[in-house]
């Protein structure tokens, strides 16, 4: 064969897999793609016909209205023309596949977005070692360092008991991190009440239906204002500092990220209370997946790829950095 991962062709709007016919990911409609996870630069709609977990398939029947869709479970394989396909947890959110990609005897990975560290609301990262390792770098910085979430989490609760007068406001992205947030508070010990902005509802529902137990959430719109003292509030990061906080009780602003590590991009917010929870990798987890990995190439895509390439030529795995538009991951992580 020629060279390695030849039938992979990488195009800005996407990975092609061209013995399957089939995209990865792709962020423009196609008639065949394979989906990583629900996050809206890996998942859109209009697809011809979609590929992905069954959990990733309901985000994005909740998303994008019903799909043509083939679900495949975690461990389960379908063959498109040449091509085996398989999918396993990627640790990012619920349904998140890597995405096993089989050709004759030449083996690549698809990551799409994933992390390392336990998360009670999915299944965890599996290494599987590969010939190409397809891996993301959104936090692909060496100053990238997340904090352990049960202390993010222990702050939270702190803040919120040294200011029982107030509430807490938190900014959370509507699929994965405000659920992570809610059930790490659960098994914490918070049992009260935590309130939600209406753009949360039917993810946070879906995640319920789906096995994941929340607790009691209430809607905090309605709710009376003496209600929400001392209470917990999730909302969309959008929604801070727009007129529908002001009817809160006096909150302390709080945002759930990895990007509050960045304290410039908490004060744009108006964070008061900065939680560096992410579902992304950080350095150390990055470099640790490649070295457990072991693959004879990585491909970087989706952040900051200069610094992982570095480290790679450093440990003298080759490397290349793809460029792929539309995985910027300001919005949505
Ligand atoms: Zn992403
Ligand atoms: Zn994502």
């Amino acid at each position: 064969m020629a060279r390695l991962g030849s039938w992979i062709e990488p195009f800005p709007e996407g990975i092609f897999v061209k013995p399957a016919d089939a995209w990865v990911d792709p962020s423009q409609p196609k008639d065949r793609a394979l989906v990583t996870h629900g996050h809206a630069d890996h998942a859109r709609g209009g697809h011809g016909a979609v590929w992905a977990t069954p959990e990733t398939l309901a985000i994005m029947d909740v998303r994008y209205g019903q799909q043509s869709a083939n679900p495949v479970a975690y461990g389960e394989s379908v063959r498109l023309g040449e091509v085996d396909v398989s999918f396993v947890p990627a640790g990012h959110v619920l349904g998140s596949a890597q995405i096993i990609l089989d050709y004759r005897g030449e083996r690549v990975v698809v990551s799409g977005d994933y992390k390392r560290r336990p998360d009670p609301t999915c299944a965890p990262f599996v290494v599987v070692p590969c010939d190409i390792f397809i891996t993301e770098a959104t936090f692909g910085l060496p100053v990238f360092h997340h904090p352990d979430t049960g202390s993010e989490i222990d702050r939270l609760l702190h803040r919120l008991r040294a200011e029982p007068e107030r509430c807490v406001l938190v900014g959370a992205y509507a699929l994965g991190k405000a659920q992570r947030v809610i059930a790490e508070l659960r098994g914490r010990g918070h049992d009260e009440p935590i309130y939600y902005h209406g753009a949360m509802e039917r993810l946070c529902r879906l995640y319920e239906e789906l096995g994941v137990p929340l607790g009691d959430l209430r809607p905090a719109t309605g709710a009376p204002k003496a209600e929400l003292v001392g209470k917990i509030i999730i909302s969309p990061p959008s929604a801070l500092n727009d007129r529908w906080s002001r009817r809160l009780p006096d909150p302390v602003t709080a945002m759930a990220s990895g990007w509050m590590r960045i304290r410039q991009r908490a004060r744009q917010k108006n964070v008061e209370l900065p939680l560096v929870i992410s579902d992304h990798s950080d350095w150390d987890e990055l470099t640790q997946t490649i070295r457990d990995v072991a693959p004879r190439e990585v491909w970087i895509t989706h952040g900051r790829e200069d610094a992982l390439m570095h480290w790679c030529m450093l440990h003298q795995i080759k490397a290349r950095e793809l460029n792929l538009v539309g995985y910027e991951d300001d919005e949505e992580e």
